[in-house]
């Protein structure tokens, strides 16, 4: 059946009206005060840079879209950043994919980007894909293509450092193959980079109480070629509803896609919760649901998997949690940014 109104007619006819009033009620338009004024950018903990820029922008009166989006671009664009963007570990083909999203609290739109090759900076994409389609979510070659449409450049992702983490982990990956390892030991940096995940989520809060937030990252290192995380899921690596707050994650993308995690915080906090209880009470949800698959749990049946969230309620509280103990997150409060030790649900046991 042929829609009666077409977009193009819509976008025209919405033309010279204002936002507020296409809302009707102007339930979800932009925010005419925040209760406390505070300004406040969430990151985790790769994003000291990002929070930096990121307020910087707050504080000249940018949208904070636009301001988280600046802010994880430089981590994007930093090739000795393994997580995300340029530099990040490649998939099981040697090849870069990566995964982004960003949502838009006054709009409640959102926009994202999924296996996408070539492209440094994924969030940028994301955000084409909010602003300039009609859909929320591109994947592959036709997220390729939509971003060459919008000017960006094919680039080669794969820095030598990243083709060598790959060599390292292809010869190891069996004793039965035809690929051999160097006679060197790995050094300890080496081991850790073996098999690791890594993102960057930020979200910010302006002085009007107006949300934004935006993860993005390469995703799990050596996966198989498609694999999608949760960064670019609305709901899963990233959620914002401008009426309450937003939240983002870092870690294994499968525990969190299956809990809709940065939903959960999101609506913990709506009920009343604080950030950082909103996301331990996520956080405990998928540790008991993973308890259904024995493989991702330890010998105590604990989860053998990382996974953080990252939350900011619209009055500029904040918060995060992680799994296991021993990380931080990012924070800038409109006067310093700093490092903070996250809460956790788990200790971890001291390593001998
Ligand atoms: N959450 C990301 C994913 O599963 C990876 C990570 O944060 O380390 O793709």
């Amino acid at each position: 059946m042929q829609n009666k109104f077409s977009r193009r007619d819509f976008l025209k006819a919405g033309m010279g009206i204002s936002a507020a009033a296409m809302l009707g009620e102007g339930k979800i338009a932009r925010s005419k005060s925040n209760e406390s004024g505070k300004m406040v950018v969430i990151a985790s903990g790769n994003g000291l840079r990002t929070v930096y820029k990121a307020m910087e922008m707050l504080k000249n009166g940018d949208d904070p879209l636009d301001a988280v989006v600046a802010g994880v671009n430089i981590v994007e664009e930093d090739p000795d950043d393994m997580s995300v963007g340029y530099g990040g570990i490649p998939n099981e083909d040697m090849e870069v994919e990566l995964d982004a999203s960003v949502m838009h609290g006054p709009t409640h739109n959102a926009g994202a980007v999924a296996a996408m090759k070539h492209i440094k900076t994924p969030s940028k994409v994301a955000k084409l894909v909010m602003e300039r389609s009609d859909h929320a979510l591109l994947i592959g070659t036709g997220a390729l293509k939509f971003a060459k449409a919008h000017g960006f450049k094919e680039e080669n992702l794969l820095t030598d450092k990243a083709r060598q983490r790959w060599l390292r982990w292809k010869e190891r990956l069996s004793d039965r193959d035809d690929w051999f390892p160097p006679q060197e030991d790995l050094d300890e940096e080496l081991q850790e980079a073996l098999r690791n995940y890594g993102t960057i989520n930020c979200c910010a809060v302006d002085a009007n109480g107006d949300l934004a937030g935006v993860t993005t990252t390469s995703g799990l290192s050596y996966k198989i070629p498609g694999r999608v995380g949760d960064s670019p899921i609305i709901g899963a690596g990233l959620y914002v509803d401008n009426t309450v707050g937003a939240a983002g994650s870092t870690g294994r993308g499968e525990a969190n896609i299956l809990n809709c995690g940065s939903f959960t915080v999101v609506e913990f906090m709506r009920q009343g919760v604080s950030p950082e209880e909103a996301c331990l009470r996520t956080l405990e949800r998928i540790a008991e649901t993973s308890k259904r698959q024995p493989h991702l749990l330890d010998e105590e049946g604990k989860p053998r998997f990382g996974l953080s969230f990252y939350a900011i309620s619209k009055k500029g509280e904040y918060g995060s949690a992680r799994m296991w103990s021993g990380g931080r997150f990012v924070l800038h409060d409109g006067t310093t940014s700093r490092k903070e030790e996250a809460a956790y649900l788990f200790k971890r046991k001291q390593r001998r």
